[in-house]
């Protein structure tokens, strides 16, 4: 209760690097039980000059996302619990809660709602879900069960994705053992250009899938969901969107144009830890094609317990057991209804529109993206001058918000991903922006 209490003033940096604090957690094993209590004062003692706060209203690094009250609270019910949310059965709480949260994430964003859901430990996971399902159903429409068969003297499966997508797809394109994508040229906010999907589509002969996305990491565009969809359907392709933080958006009417067609796809990743809010970790994998999921990961076995013919929680992810992910979901979703989540979504995206009309309204500011989401990418000038600022910035410590490279620039990235992050916070970032830039002082000519 301290730690969230000190949020809204805190310093938004850790003061200490995990070196600094391995020696304070005491090095050896200890050899003695210690009293329960005393470790867990321990180890919030010892630890908070090593806490980022990820979920103060100053934090803009990456796409992290806050906290909602009532997630945070059903987080710790979901331990106190400690139930194993593998089986209908064994966890019929859980079973019933994540069933319901999953039901209700597939209705706000309007995806066919018959679609199984998987809550994964996040959106690598999810992409992974959605690919693997669509592995093994690319496969089945040409003659091939990749389960009983595997990948030896399979066909040979062709994966396009746009040159920006997420760096996590192509890690689960390696899990699933179908190394990387055949790049589809994008345009200058990341969008994957359809025409150039066509003629990638021309090209390949057999089993398809094609990975959009939802939300760009740098600019937060979306690609052409319909156009694509449509294109990759006419092949018999699979469609697998990484919506990891931009699915969200589906949920807001003001996004409607923006995400048309995304419920054509056959699977979507997307987080709860960033977008809506709840504490980590908590992906969502959702597969629309009947029982593609479940081909992909169902099992069975005579010590488990079937609750009849019910798809079991485990059957949809990788994960056997597992901690019951899903019920902080169900707790976000039910503290804001639907409205309150409509909400939450559009203030994200006005803090962001915010935040890049008062930056930009700095001298030597230039805002590289069409804001179209919750972010916002920022050049100071040179690439150094960047990244000095950049540097300033985060040892000011009154935000935080990440450096990266976009179109082979350093850039500044601003993700407004926390639910609490209100106008005067959106104030102290211009102002705390203000400062680095007057730190590094006048661009040299
Ligand atoms: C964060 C992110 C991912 C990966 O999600 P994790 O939850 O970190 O595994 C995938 N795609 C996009 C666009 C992301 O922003």
């Amino acid at each position: 209760m301290e730690w969230i209490e000190s949020l809204p003033d805190r310093p938004v940096a850790p003061t200490k690097s995990a070196n600094d604090l391995l020696p304070l957690f005491g090095g050896v094993l200890p050899d003695h039980p210690t009293d329960p209590v005393d470790v867990v004062d321990e180890l919030a003692t010892l630890a908070e000059p090593g806490i980022m706060a990820m979920s103060s209203g100053r934090f803009f690094g990456w796409v992290i996302g806050g906290t909602l009250p009532a997630a945070l609270g059903a987080d710790w019910l979901v331990s106190a619990w400690d139930q194993n949310a593998a089986m209908r059965y064994a966890s019929p709480a859980t079973a019933a809660i994540e069933e319901t949260a999953g039901r209700w994430i597939v209705e706000l964003l309007g995806l066919p709602t018959r679609s199984d859901v998987g809550f994964t430990t996040g959106g690598t996971a999810a992409n992974f879900v959605g690919i693997t399902a669509g592995r093994g159903w690319v496969l089945e429409q040409a003659g091939w069960d990749i389960n009983a068969q595997g990948f030896n003297g399979a066909p040979r499966i062709t994966v396009l994705a746009g040159a920006e997508r997420h760096i996590s797809v192509d890690l689960a394109l390696r899990y699933s053992g179908l190394g990387l994508p055949t790049l589809v040229d994008a345009d200058d906010q990341g969008r994957i250009i359809p025409s150039a999907l066509a003629s990638a589509l021309d090209d390949v002969d057999g089993p398809v899938i094609v990975c959009l996305q939802a939300g760009n990491l740098h600019s937060g565009a979306f690609d052409p969901m319909r156009e694509c969809s449509d294109l990759a359907h006419a092949k018999n392709a699979w469609v697998h969107v990484d919506g990891a933080f931009g699915l969200w958006a589906a949920a807001s009417p003001q996004f409607v144009d923006a995400l048309d067609g995304v419920d054509l796809a056959d699977s979507w990743a997307t987080d709860a830890h960033k977008t809506l809010n709840v504490p980590y970790d908590c992906g969502v994998a959702i597969v629309s094609k009947k029982d593609a999921a479940v081909k992909a990961f169902g099992v069975q076995a005579s010590y488990l317990t079937r609750d009849g013919a019910m798809t079991d929680p485990m059957e949809v992810t990788p994960e056997m057991s597992r901690r019951a992910r899903g019920v902080p979901v169900w707790a976000a979703l039910r503290q804001l209804g639907r409205t309150g989540v409509v909400d939450m979504i559009d203030r994200l995206a006005e803090n962001a529109r915010a935040l890049a009309s008062g930056l930009g309204a700095l001298g030597g500011v230039t805002v590289l993206n069409d804001v179209v989401f919750t972010q916002v990418s920022l050049s100071f000038g040179a690439d150094e001058r960047t990244r000095e600022v950049t540097a300033r910035l985060i040892s000011d410590g009154t935000v935080w918000m990440s450096g990266s490279k976009w179109n082979g620039h350093d850039i500044l990235r601003i993700s407004v991903s926390n639910w609490s992050t209100d106008a005067a916070e959106v104030a102290i970032a211009i102002a705390a922006v203000k400062r680095a830039i007057a730190a590094v002082g006048i661009e040299p000519d």
